[in-house]
Protein backbone atom coordinates (compact mmCIF):
# COMPACT_ATOMS: atom_id res chain seq x y z
CA UNK A 1 0.00 0.00 0.00
CA UNK A 2 0.75 3.75 -0.23
CA UNK A 3 2.05 5.46 2.36
CA UNK A 4 0.06 8.29 3.22
CA UNK A 5 1.58 10.20 6.34
CA UNK A 6 3.29 13.23 5.67
CA UNK A 7 5.73 13.28 8.45
CA UNK A 8 7.68 10.29 7.18
CA UNK A 9 10.28 11.37 4.56
CA UNK A 10 9.53 10.64 1.94
CA UNK A 11 5.90 10.20 2.26
CA UNK A 12 2.94 11.83 1.04
CA UNK A 13 -0.17 13.51 2.29
CA UNK A 14 -3.66 12.36 1.35
CA UNK A 15 -5.42 9.52 2.18
CA UNK A 16 -5.83 5.78 0.41
CA UNK A 17 -7.77 5.03 -2.74
CA UNK A 18 -10.77 3.97 -2.39
CA UNK A 19 -13.10 4.72 -5.28
CA UNK A 20 -14.84 8.39 -4.74
CA UNK A 21 -13.05 9.85 -1.35
CA UNK A 22 -15.91 12.88 -1.19
CA UNK A 23 -12.92 15.26 -1.15
CA UNK A 24 -10.56 13.13 0.71
CA UNK A 25 -7.39 13.46 -1.71
CA UNK A 26 -4.90 10.55 -2.72
CA UNK A 27 -1.71 10.37 -1.21
CA UNK A 28 1.19 11.50 -3.59
CA UNK A 29 1.83 7.44 -4.31
CA UNK A 30 -1.50 6.21 -4.49
CA UNK A 31 -2.53 4.43 -7.30
CA UNK A 32 -6.00 5.19 -8.84
CA UNK A 33 -7.50 3.35 -12.14
CA UNK A 34 -10.91 3.87 -13.91
CA UNK A 35 -12.87 2.61 -17.29
CA UNK A 36 -13.73 5.43 -19.51
CA UNK A 37 -15.56 6.11 -22.44
CA UNK A 38 -14.97 8.78 -23.72
CA UNK A 39 -15.87 10.30 -27.37
CA UNK A 40 -12.06 11.79 -28.92
CA UNK A 41 -14.24 14.41 -31.25
CA UNK A 42 -14.46 17.37 -29.68
CA UNK A 43 -12.54 16.04 -26.42
CA UNK A 44 -8.78 15.07 -27.77
CA UNK A 45 -9.10 16.36 -31.30
CA UNK A 46 -11.06 18.98 -33.89
CA UNK A 47 -10.73 19.14 -37.24
CA UNK A 48 -11.63 22.18 -39.86
CA UNK A 49 -12.28 21.74 -43.39
CA UNK A 50 -12.97 17.80 -43.19
CA UNK A 51 -15.19 16.03 -41.28
CA UNK A 52 -14.50 13.12 -38.66
CA UNK A 53 -17.06 10.82 -37.48
CA UNK A 54 -17.65 10.36 -33.60
CA UNK A 55 -14.56 7.92 -31.84
CA UNK A 56 -15.49 6.61 -29.02
CA UNK A 57 -11.98 5.79 -26.87
CA UNK A 58 -13.16 2.71 -24.56
CA UNK A 59 -10.62 1.47 -21.85
CA UNK A 60 -9.36 1.10 -18.57
CA UNK A 61 -6.80 3.53 -16.92
CA UNK A 62 -4.41 2.28 -14.37
CA UNK A 63 -2.08 4.87 -12.82
CA UNK A 64 0.65 3.70 -10.53
CA UNK A 65 2.95 6.02 -9.04
CA UNK A 66 6.21 6.35 -6.95
CA UNK A 67 7.31 9.25 -5.26
CA UNK A 68 8.79 10.94 -8.71
CA UNK A 69 7.71 7.99 -11.35
CA UNK A 70 5.44 4.82 -12.46
CA UNK A 71 3.48 3.77 -15.21
CA UNK A 72 0.12 4.45 -17.16
CA UNK A 73 -1.39 1.45 -18.19
CA UNK A 74 -3.37 1.67 -20.95
CA UNK A 75 -5.80 -1.45 -21.20
CA UNK A 76 -8.34 -2.38 -24.38
CA UNK A 77 -10.05 -5.46 -24.51
CA UNK A 78 -11.09 -6.50 -27.85
CA UNK A 79 -13.56 -9.55 -28.57
CA UNK A 80 -13.38 -11.52 -31.54
CA UNK A 81 -15.24 -12.95 -34.31
CA UNK A 82 -15.56 -14.38 -37.78
CA UNK A 83 -16.70 -13.94 -41.19
CA UNK A 84 -15.80 -15.24 -44.67
CA UNK A 85 -13.42 -17.24 -43.70
CA UNK A 86 -14.10 -19.95 -46.74
CA UNK A 87 -11.97 -23.29 -46.29
CA UNK A 88 -8.71 -22.26 -46.49
CA UNK A 89 -8.32 -20.88 -42.62
CA UNK A 90 -9.99 -21.77 -39.57
CA UNK A 91 -11.59 -19.65 -37.09
CA UNK A 92 -8.55 -20.10 -34.44
CA UNK A 93 -5.87 -19.50 -37.29
CA UNK A 94 -8.01 -16.44 -38.21
CA UNK A 95 -8.29 -15.37 -34.50
CA UNK A 96 -5.10 -15.82 -33.96
CA UNK A 97 -3.73 -13.84 -36.19
CA UNK A 98 -5.84 -10.96 -35.44
CA UNK A 99 -4.60 -11.09 -31.26
CA UNK A 100 -1.17 -11.23 -32.72
CA UNK A 101 -1.99 -8.30 -34.96
CA UNK A 102 -3.57 -6.38 -32.09
CA UNK A 103 -0.47 -7.17 -29.66
CA UNK A 104 2.02 -5.68 -31.96
CA UNK A 105 0.16 -2.28 -32.54
CA UNK A 106 -0.11 -2.18 -28.82
CA UNK A 107 3.77 -2.53 -28.59
CA UNK A 108 4.10 -0.33 -31.17
CA UNK A 109 1.85 2.45 -29.24
CA UNK A 110 4.21 1.45 -26.07
CA UNK A 111 7.20 2.06 -28.77
CA UNK A 112 6.24 5.42 -29.91
CA UNK A 113 4.90 6.65 -26.11
CA UNK A 114 8.21 5.64 -24.91
CA UNK A 115 10.15 9.22 -26.27
CA UNK A 116 7.51 11.20 -23.51
CA UNK A 117 6.16 11.19 -19.95
CA UNK A 118 2.73 11.64 -18.30
CA UNK A 119 3.94 14.57 -15.71
CA UNK A 120 1.74 14.77 -12.64
CA UNK A 121 1.66 17.69 -10.59
CA UNK A 122 -0.64 17.02 -7.38
CA UNK A 123 -0.69 19.72 -5.04
CA UNK A 124 1.63 18.79 -2.21
CA UNK A 125 3.55 16.50 -3.82
CA UNK A 126 6.94 16.57 -5.63
CA UNK A 127 6.30 16.45 -9.62
CA UNK A 128 6.32 12.99 -10.70
CA UNK A 129 6.93 11.27 -14.63
CA UNK A 130 4.88 8.18 -15.51
CA UNK A 131 6.03 5.68 -18.44
CA UNK A 132 2.97 5.12 -20.80
CA UNK A 133 2.58 1.33 -21.68
CA UNK A 134 -0.58 -0.10 -23.93
CA UNK A 135 -1.61 -3.39 -23.49
CA UNK A 136 -4.66 -5.57 -25.25
CA UNK A 137 -6.59 -8.12 -23.73
CA UNK A 138 -8.92 -10.65 -25.61
CA UNK A 139 -12.48 -11.10 -23.95
CA UNK A 140 -15.04 -13.69 -25.07
CA UNK A 141 -18.13 -10.31 -25.47
CA UNK A 142 -18.30 -7.25 -23.92
CA UNK A 143 -15.11 -5.67 -25.11
CA UNK A 144 -13.95 -2.55 -25.70
CA UNK A 145 -14.09 -3.32 -29.38
CA UNK A 146 -15.91 -5.78 -31.15
CA UNK A 147 -13.75 -7.45 -34.09
CA UNK A 148 -14.88 -9.10 -37.27
CA UNK A 149 -11.80 -10.97 -38.02
CA UNK A 150 -13.07 -11.40 -42.06
CA UNK A 151 -11.65 -13.21 -44.63
CA UNK A 152 -12.96 -11.91 -48.10
CA UNK A 153 -11.05 -12.99 -51.12
CA UNK A 154 -10.15 -9.66 -52.25
CA UNK A 155 -11.60 -7.38 -49.62
CA UNK A 156 -13.94 -4.79 -50.24
CA UNK A 157 -11.65 -1.92 -48.65
CA UNK A 158 -8.76 -1.72 -46.39
CA UNK A 159 -9.39 -2.80 -42.35
CA UNK A 160 -11.26 0.26 -40.48
CA UNK A 161 -12.57 1.06 -37.48
CA UNK A 162 -16.16 2.38 -36.70
CA UNK A 163 -17.15 4.63 -33.97
CA UNK A 164 -13.89 3.85 -32.23
CA UNK A 165 -15.62 0.57 -31.07
CA UNK A 166 -15.85 -1.96 -33.80
CA UNK A 167 -13.18 -2.70 -36.02
CA UNK A 168 -13.45 -4.93 -39.24
CA UNK A 169 -9.91 -6.43 -40.17
CA UNK A 170 -9.59 -7.66 -43.69
CA UNK A 171 -7.01 -10.59 -43.43
CA UNK A 172 -6.31 -10.28 -46.98
CA UNK A 173 -5.78 -6.90 -47.52
CA UNK A 174 -3.13 -5.04 -49.41
CA UNK A 175 -0.41 -3.38 -47.89
CA UNK A 176 1.29 -3.60 -44.24
CA UNK A 177 -1.27 -5.60 -41.94
CA UNK A 178 0.88 -4.25 -39.26
CA UNK A 179 0.71 -0.40 -40.02
CA UNK A 180 -2.61 -0.28 -40.88
CA UNK A 181 -3.47 -2.26 -37.35
CA UNK A 182 -1.34 0.37 -35.56
CA UNK A 183 -3.11 3.19 -37.49
CA UNK A 184 -6.69 1.65 -36.89
CA UNK A 185 -5.94 1.34 -32.83
CA UNK A 186 -5.41 4.88 -32.80
CA UNK A 187 -8.64 5.35 -33.34
CA UNK A 188 -9.52 3.10 -30.75
CA UNK A 189 -8.07 5.55 -28.82
CA UNK A 190 -10.18 8.28 -30.16
CA UNK A 191 -7.80 9.41 -32.06
CA UNK A 192 -8.74 11.46 -35.95
CA UNK A 193 -7.36 10.96 -39.11
CA UNK A 194 -4.53 13.16 -40.16
CA UNK A 195 -5.12 12.76 -44.21
CA UNK A 196 -8.37 13.81 -46.12
CA UNK A 197 -9.35 13.05 -49.59
CA UNK A 198 -10.73 16.29 -51.20
CA UNK A 199 -12.72 16.75 -54.03
CA UNK A 200 -9.67 17.92 -56.80
CA UNK A 201 -10.15 20.62 -59.55
CA UNK A 202 -10.31 18.93 -62.69
CA UNK A 203 -7.24 19.89 -65.49
CA UNK A 204 -8.95 21.71 -68.62
CA UNK A 205 -7.67 20.32 -71.21
CA UNK A 206 -7.34 17.13 -70.09
CA UNK A 207 -3.44 16.20 -70.12
CA UNK A 208 -3.29 13.66 -73.02
CA UNK A 209 -0.02 12.23 -71.60
CA UNK A 210 -1.08 8.55 -70.24
CA UNK A 211 -0.67 9.06 -66.48
CA UNK A 212 -0.71 12.20 -66.36
CA UNK A 213 -2.74 13.26 -63.38
CA UNK A 214 -6.15 15.18 -64.29
CA UNK A 215 -6.69 17.25 -61.35
CA UNK A 216 -4.70 19.62 -59.25
CA UNK A 217 -5.71 20.71 -55.68
CA UNK A 218 -8.65 22.08 -54.44
CA UNK A 219 -8.17 25.22 -52.51
CA UNK A 220 -8.52 24.04 -48.89
CA UNK A 221 -7.30 24.26 -45.62
CA UNK A 222 -7.79 21.13 -43.97
CA UNK A 223 -6.34 21.21 -40.35
CA UNK A 224 -6.08 18.84 -37.44
CA UNK A 225 -5.76 20.31 -33.53
CA UNK A 226 -4.75 17.86 -30.45
CA UNK A 227 -6.63 19.48 -27.26
CA UNK A 228 -3.86 19.59 -24.62
CA UNK A 229 -4.80 19.90 -21.14
CA UNK A 230 -4.30 23.05 -19.70
CA UNK A 231 -1.47 24.37 -19.27
CA UNK A 232 -0.60 21.80 -22.64
CA UNK A 233 -1.29 24.28 -25.49
CA UNK A 234 -3.51 22.96 -28.32
CA UNK A 235 -1.41 21.84 -31.39
CA UNK A 236 -2.62 22.89 -34.82
CA UNK A 237 -1.21 22.06 -38.03
CA UNK A 238 -1.91 21.40 -41.44
CA UNK A 239 -2.85 19.01 -43.75
CA UNK A 240 -1.00 19.43 -46.90
CA UNK A 241 -1.66 18.70 -50.19
CA UNK A 242 0.57 15.49 -51.18
CA UNK A 243 -1.53 13.47 -54.68
CA UNK A 244 -4.38 12.18 -56.14
CA UNK A 245 -5.69 9.48 -54.25
CA UNK A 246 -4.68 5.76 -55.62
CA UNK A 247 -8.09 5.04 -54.65
CA UNK A 248 -10.35 7.67 -55.77
CA UNK A 249 -8.72 9.33 -58.83
CA UNK A 250 -11.02 12.49 -58.80
CA UNK A 251 -10.26 13.31 -54.87
CA UNK A 252 -6.57 15.16 -53.77
CA UNK A 253 -4.84 13.52 -50.95
CA UNK A 254 -3.64 15.88 -48.27
CA UNK A 255 -2.17 14.61 -45.06
CA UNK A 256 0.59 14.68 -42.10
CA UNK A 257 3.40 12.76 -41.88
CA UNK A 258 2.50 11.20 -38.71
CA UNK A 259 1.18 7.42 -37.83
CA UNK A 260 -2.24 8.84 -37.80
CA UNK A 261 -1.66 10.40 -41.12
CA UNK A 262 0.55 8.98 -44.00
CA UNK A 263 0.19 5.40 -45.09
CA UNK A 264 3.71 3.51 -43.66
CA UNK A 265 4.64 6.56 -41.43
CA UNK A 266 5.98 5.58 -38.18
CA UNK A 267 6.27 8.99 -36.51
CA UNK A 268 4.23 9.90 -32.77
CA UNK A 269 4.41 13.14 -32.21
CA UNK A 270 3.23 14.04 -28.43
CA UNK A 271 0.42 15.18 -29.49
CA UNK A 272 -0.78 11.80 -30.08
CA UNK A 273 -0.47 11.07 -26.46
CA UNK A 274 -2.64 14.36 -24.84
CA UNK A 275 -5.82 12.33 -24.60
CA UNK A 276 -3.87 10.26 -21.85
CA UNK A 277 -3.43 13.47 -19.75
CA UNK A 278 -6.73 14.73 -19.99
CA UNK A 279 -8.09 11.53 -18.92
CA UNK A 280 -5.63 10.80 -16.02
CA UNK A 281 -6.49 14.44 -14.86
CA UNK A 282 -10.05 13.50 -14.87
CA UNK A 283 -9.19 10.17 -13.02
CA UNK A 284 -7.23 12.31 -10.10
CA UNK A 285 -9.80 14.89 -10.00
CA UNK A 286 -12.45 12.50 -9.17
CA UNK A 287 -10.27 10.86 -6.35
CA UNK A 288 -9.88 14.03 -4.99
CA UNK A 289 -6.39 14.96 -5.85
CA UNK A 290 -7.00 17.75 -8.94
CA UNK A 291 -3.89 17.59 -10.80
CA UNK A 292 -2.37 19.69 -13.58
CA UNK A 293 -0.93 16.98 -15.46
CA UNK A 294 0.77 16.96 -19.16
CA UNK A 295 2.78 15.37 -21.56
CA UNK A 296 6.46 15.89 -21.59
ZN1 LIG B 1 -7.70 6.12 -40.32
Amino acid sequence: MCGCNADDPGEVPGSPPGGTTGGTGLCCACPASDTISQNGNGTYFTTTDYPMPSIVNKCEIDIVRTATDGTVTLTKSFDLSTANLGTALTDTAAKATATSAIASAMSNWTSGASAYKVKIEQPGCDPQELTMVFRSSIVASGGDVAVTVDGSTPPPRPTFVSGGVRMTIFLNGSGSVSWTMTHEVGHTFGLPDEYAEILGVPIVPPPTTPGAPTITPPSVSPTTTYIGAPPQANVTFPLTPRRVSPRRPTKYLFDNPSVMGRDGNTTYPMNLFFWVAIEVKKILAAEGAPSTVTIV
